[in-house]
């Protein structure tokens, strides 16, 4: 397929709710000149609500139907169409299924249906010239991961090609976003937000020269706007930063987008839905690299630190860690190690698990750890920017100590694309806020700082006058 003349278009689960959003969608799909490739979220909620459903029917054999009858009148309200009966009945009896099961193959399975839907109501408002895939008929292959999966996109170029063969006569598509299919058939997901991803894979096997993510939100921000009123938009970003930004609370994009693209010479944008035409944010793989292009910070850290005497001069030490925590499947954030300790950031969601490994480890390797202590209600905020300079990452220090924010532990790599401090989840909002000031509205403070001065002259003035 000729990479100049297709577009791969993502709609968010925030841009899909009601029957005017898949009608507006069809209409920013139709407009464009080149085929489209759209791939889809959930409609909003949907997600959520199939994971509800799954805690409830593990409990009880009887909410497989009340969930399957609420999945098909969400989905009815959009557009009345058969393959909505068909999908609430498959996942009725998947539903079902799980009573008592906490099959992760099953899960997996069930969460997939939301984007099921979302593809075939999409097409139903594009219409004849316009194919459906699910991610079985598209050919993704998924590594066989359940509930975080990755792709295999060499495997996923072959079928793809094939199945975009079967299509030629359509001028667009509609695959769907976040899972795909292992080598056993099973359906793994890419992880919570992880159409983005998808989107990143279709891109790449498609040979589409542009990816165009249709956002709730105008595009990156540089703050969050909960924390900073009215934060800059990003007008240009790179992989990188991108990526990184994506890691922490923005969310606005998943993490791995950018990874099946790389080297590809792709341009990413990032659009407002209700604005399609404006561009909120390009990323490119090599754009713009920026000192300080946001402030960001991420909740739910717990802050883990060893201390033991035999690490001095000692080895496999670190290795002795973290192979513990691989095992009991901890990802593991940021790393800081000194002669006696080692220290680093965790999922809160994994620290008791990261506990009891350490607790394990401590009794049968005395030797090398003595104490530890994992500390949850942590959050990590952290300055990002591809061209990060020392001089910026003083200033933050030096910004954080002057708000009196207590600085637990920092993190800046060889990739110098951020500078990350653990702080307690109580400071976050000031730490975020007074990092933007610092780097964002210097001037701007300045100026208010004189504006304030001069209203309080005429007033003394006045009051002399008398
Ligand atoms: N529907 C999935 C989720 O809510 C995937 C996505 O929206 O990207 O996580
Ligand atoms: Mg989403």
């Amino acid at each position: 397929m000729n990479r100049k003349t297709t577009v791969v278009c993502k709609f968010g689960g925030g841009t899909l709710a009601r029957r005017e959003d898949f009608a507006r969608a069809s209409r920013i799909i139709k407009a464009k000149p080149e085929r489209v490739i759209a791939v889809v979220s959930a409609v909003q909620g949907v997600t959520d609500r199939l994971v509800r459903a799954l805690e409830e029917s593990r409990k009880s054999e009887g909410h497989a139907k009340v969930f399957a009858e609420e999945f098909c009148a969400v989905h009815r309200q959009v557009a009345d169409i058969p393959e909505i009966g068909m999908l609430s009945q498959k996942l009725e009896s998947a539903l079902f299924n799980s009573y008592a099961s906490h099959s992760p193959r099953l899960t997996d399975y069930v969460l997939s249906f939301g984007e099921r839907a979302s593809a075939a109501l999409l097409g139903h408002f594009l219409g004849k010239d316009c194919v459906v895939l699910d991610s079985e008929r598209a050919g993704i292959v998924s590594n066989g991961v359940y509930g975080n999966a990755s792709c295999d996109v060499e495997r996923t170029r072959e079928n793809f090609s094939a199945a975009l063969d079967a299509a030629k006569a359509a001028k667009n598509l509609v695959v769907t976003g976040f899972y795909g299919i292992d080598q056993n058939g099973n359906v793994n997901v890419f992880g919570r937000g992880g159409s983005d991803y998808s989107a990143g894979v279709v891109t790449a096997v498609s040979g589409a020269s542009r990816l165009e993510l249709y956002k709730d939100v105008e595009g990156f921000l540089a703050a969050d706007p909960k924390m900073v009123k009215s934060p800059q938009l990003l007008g240009e970003l790179s992989f990188d930063e991108a990526s990184e930004l994506g890691y922490f609370g923005a969310k606005i994009i998943h993490p791995r987008t950018f990874d099946p693209i790389s080297g590809a010479d792709v341009c990413v944008q990032i659009r407002p839905v209700s604005k399609p035409e404006k561009v909120g944010t390009v990323i490119c793989e090599h754009g713009q690299q920026m000192h300080v292009a946001a402030i960001a910070s991420r909740k739910g850290v717990s802050l883990v630190e060893i201390y033991g005497g035999g690490m001095v001069n000692s080895f496999g030490v670190a290795a002795e860690v973290f192979t513990r925590m691989a095992r009991n499947h901890i990802s593991v954030d940021a790393i800081a190690t000194s002669q006696t300790n080692i220290s680093f950031t965790i999922d809160q969601a994994s620290s008791l698990r990261a506990s009891q490994a350490l607790e394990a480890l401590s009794l049968e390797r005395p030797d090398v750890v003595w104490v530890f202590k994992v500390s949850d209600h942590q959050a990590m905020v952290s300055v990002v920017g591809g061209a990060l300079t020392a001089e910026a990452i003083s200033r933050a220090m030096l910004c954080l100590y002057r708000g009196k924010i207590g600085i637990k532990m920092t993190s800046y790599g060889a990739s110098k694309i951020s500078f990350s401090a653990v702080i307690d989840v109580k400071d976050e909002q000031k730490a975020v806020a007074e990092l933007y000031s610092e780097f964002f509205e210097n001037g701007k403070a300045a100026k208010k700082a004189a504006v304030a001065t001069a209203k309080i002259v005429p007033k003394a003035g006045a009051r002399k006058s008398k």
